[in-house]
């Protein structure tokens, strides 16, 4: 069980990274949003509240979009039901309605590569919404996952370092005896010394 589970610790960095790095090559070919809408209708109308994870054109972005709208199309087609939904577009062509919000609704620098977090509303949608953003490139998502796996890494060659200058100096590199009187293995631990070349 704890070998599964340093297993798991080992591997998980490295398949994060892999995951994002499929996920920003995708991003081009594929935009894709994954959304949750809690629409529903108010006293003062139909209100919508829809947070988006988007991932397009190389970057990674969060949205929220709010507000009270007309309803332009009807609550049945509209209300993804408070769930979470998917939905991929190619943000050229047409799409379904709800599809295309948040890639209608979100400035065009926030497409671009890069970061970026902005707030907004008014029309051109509708009448009254506003929307707040926040988008990251997946280069630097990526980078991000990558940072274990490159602690680790650096921690590994230091301790690496640490014995070969420990065998260097005739210590036991398990135990940091003192091997002058007896090469070839420590008798305080019994770690067997390889001769260095
Ligand atoms: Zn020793």
């Amino acid at each position: 069980m704890s070998r599964l589970k340093s297993t798991f610790h080992t591997q998980l960095p490295l398949l994060l990274v892999v995951a994002a790095g499929g996920l920003w090559a995708a991003s081009y070919p594929v935009p894709a949003q994954v959304w949750r809408s809690k629409d529903g209708y108010t006293d003062s109308g139909y209100q919508w509240d829809r947070y988006y994870f988007i991932s397009c054109r190389g970057g990674v972005g969060l949205l929220h979009v709010s507000g009270t709208t007309r309803v332009e199309y009807g609550p049945g087609r509209d209300r993804a039901g408070g769930r979470w939904s998917w939905g991929a577009e190619r943000l050229n062509g047409r799409s379904p309605p709800p599809l295309s919000y948040a890639a209608d609704v979100v400035p065009p620098e926030w497409r671009t590569l890069g970061f970026g977090a902005m707030s907004g509303g008014g029309p051109p949608l509708n009448e009254a919404y506003r929307y707040s953003a926040a988008a990251f490139p997946w280069p630097a998502v990526v980078t991000l996952c990558a940072a274990p796996l490159a602690v680790r890494a650096a921690s590994r060659f230091r301790a690496a370092l640490g014995r070969r200058r420990e065998r260097r100096v005739g210590l036991c590199a398990r135990c940091g005896y003192d091997l002058r009187a007896t090469p070839g293995r420590c008798p305080e631990c019994g770690n067997v010394v390889v001769a260095e070349s």
